[in-house]
């Protein structure tokens, strides 16, 4: 079998190569460092988390982050046997002593025979006389790179920024509030003319509002991140709070062509939010992109009438993030369409964390060894944490609005009509091992084979 080449060697490129050498296939492994350096990355290690040390929680029945954590030590994931296997404690939560781990993973790539690991920057899209190949460079890729997927790519369809609004579970909004219209009745894609779900608010509550994002706490943009100016078309919403008390209500919270059916008038104000994946069970907050700290998101945004009991399924966020536009420019089992030897892994697929990197990482690795072995690769199921993730960033999520994602539950399927509320995740849950467990098998990976042969 030919060597596959993985380029960087982070959570994504790391957990790739381990899944391709334990189905024998032999791997060259491309990580800059310490050649070249990145704002973020600290020592040359493998898998080096850059911010924090947590892959937070490890609740496989009650958090679909602790779900894919589950789903990937059955398929016998390096990342999660090393993370395990260097845990500190944490509560509920997944923290690892960050440099034994990345130690490990560096060690153990290092030990496997099939595994070549090279330290040098890679500049472009690997041609196709390299043979199989797996993009893994993350949020950082270097510019040289970076450039060379925007020109074959398409200009549109890489960022270097996110400008993430908040995404809120469809059921936990308040309908008796918040009702379906398009501004002027306007027909979209669905044709109905009531395509976003509208939240009102009256002068008084506006006010309250705008005072609240006002003198809520911000998150700090890293030094290296400063330089980075604002798009204009994607402020965050305090910034154009800070630029006039109406700058909201002639922007995105404009309330034209909109009459709440309650009152028969057009509101002071109002909170748009628009369907965010094919499923209907998620809908984001237009217009809101915001450096708000997380808590105090949730504790802002739920003075917005109908979002009272808001559950949030990402919160909003803008950072340096260079990412494609996967929906757009990768198939379902991660190549690029435009150049099938290669695939794309990680966070520049347009995943969002640790844990989703490396589980996307695994993916890649998997159906890139099914190729190498004359197989066909085959997705996992849409019920499984990695399907739900998968089908999100190669179909499921909306191109034109396509955003970094983390794992939930809203990507997920709904659980059968009629299951109670507190049922529902470990519903959904129960379902995903199951439907893993069965894939697995039919793929030919025994359950914790790969796993065991770390230890
Ligand atoms: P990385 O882990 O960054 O790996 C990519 C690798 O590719 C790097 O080692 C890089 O050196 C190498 N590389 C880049 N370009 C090239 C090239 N041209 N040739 C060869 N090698 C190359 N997620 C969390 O869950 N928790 C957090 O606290 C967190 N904090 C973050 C903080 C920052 C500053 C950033 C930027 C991201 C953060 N993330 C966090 C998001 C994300 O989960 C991590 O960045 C994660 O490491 C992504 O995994 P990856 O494998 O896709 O990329």
């Amino acid at each position: 079998v030919a060597a596959v080449h993985v380029i960087g060697g982070g959570l994504a490129g790391s957990e790739a190569a381990w899944q391709l050498a334990r189905r024998g296939v032999p791997v060259i492994l491309h990580e800059m460092r310490p050649v070249r350096a990145t704002d973020a990355h600290k020592t040359d290690r493998l898998a080096e988390l850059v911010c924090s040390n947590s892959f937070r929680s490890d609740d496989a029945m009650g958090n679909a982050v602790g779900l894919l954590h589950e789903e990937m030590r059955r398929l016998g994931s390096l990342v999660m046997a090393m993370g395990d296997r260097h845990k500190l404690p944490a509560g509920g939560a997944l923290a690892v002593d960050r440099e034994a781990f990345a130690t490990a993973v560096t060690r153990t790539l290092e030990d496997e025979p099939l595994v070549t690991i090279r330290r040098e920057e890679v500049t472009a899209l690997p041609p196709a006389d390299w043979g199989l190949a797996i993009v893994a460079t993350g949020p950082l890729t270097s510019p040289a790179l970076a450039e060379d997927i925007r020109r074959k790519g398409g200009e549109e369809h890489l960022a270097f920024f996110d400008a993430i609004a908040p995404i809120v579970h469809r059921e936990t909004i308040d309908m008796e509030v918040a009702w379906f219209q398009s501004r002027y009745d306007k027909a979209g894609p669905g044709g109905g003319g009531a395509d976003y779900i509208n939240c009102p608010l009256d002068r008084e509550q506006y006010e309250a509002f705008v005072d609240a994002l006002l003198s809520a706490e911000k998150a700090e943009f890293k030094d290296w991140e400063k330089s980075t100016p604002y798009f204009e078309g994607c402020l965050p919403i305090e910034v154009m709070a800070e630029r006039g008390r109406d700058t909201l209500r002639f922007g995105p919270m404009k309330p034209v062509g909109l009459t709440d059916p309650r009152t028969g008038r057009r509101p002071w104000a109002v909170v748009q939010l628009r369907q965010d994946n094919a499923l209907g069970t998620l809908f984001n907050m237009v217009g809101f992109q915001t450096k708000l700290r997380h808590g105090e998101q949730v504790r802002v945004f739920r003075m917005i009438p109908g979002l009272e009991h808001a559950q949030f399924a990402r919160l909003g966020g803008l950072h340096r993030n260079t990412f494609i536009n996967s929906p757009r420019l990768l198939d379902g089992t991660l190549r690029l369409k435009a150049a099938p030897h290669i695939r794309f892994a990680g966070q520049v697929t347009g995943c969002e964390g640790y844990v989703e990197s490396a589980a996307v990482g695994l993916l890649a690795g998997l159906f890139t060894a099914a190729q190498a072995r004359g197989e066909r690769p085959m997705p996992p199921p849409p019920e499984t944490a990695h399907g739900a993730l998968l089908a999100h960033i190669t179909g499921g999520a909306d191109a034109a609005t396509f955003q970094p994602m983390n794992v939930n539950f809203g990507l997920f399927p709904p659980p059968p009509e009629g299951t109670p509320r507190h049922e529902r995740k470990p519903a959904l849950a129960r379902r995903a091992l199951a439907a893993l467990d069965a894939w697995s098998l039919a793929c030919g990976n025994p359950r914790m084979a790969a796993c065991q042969s770390a230890e």
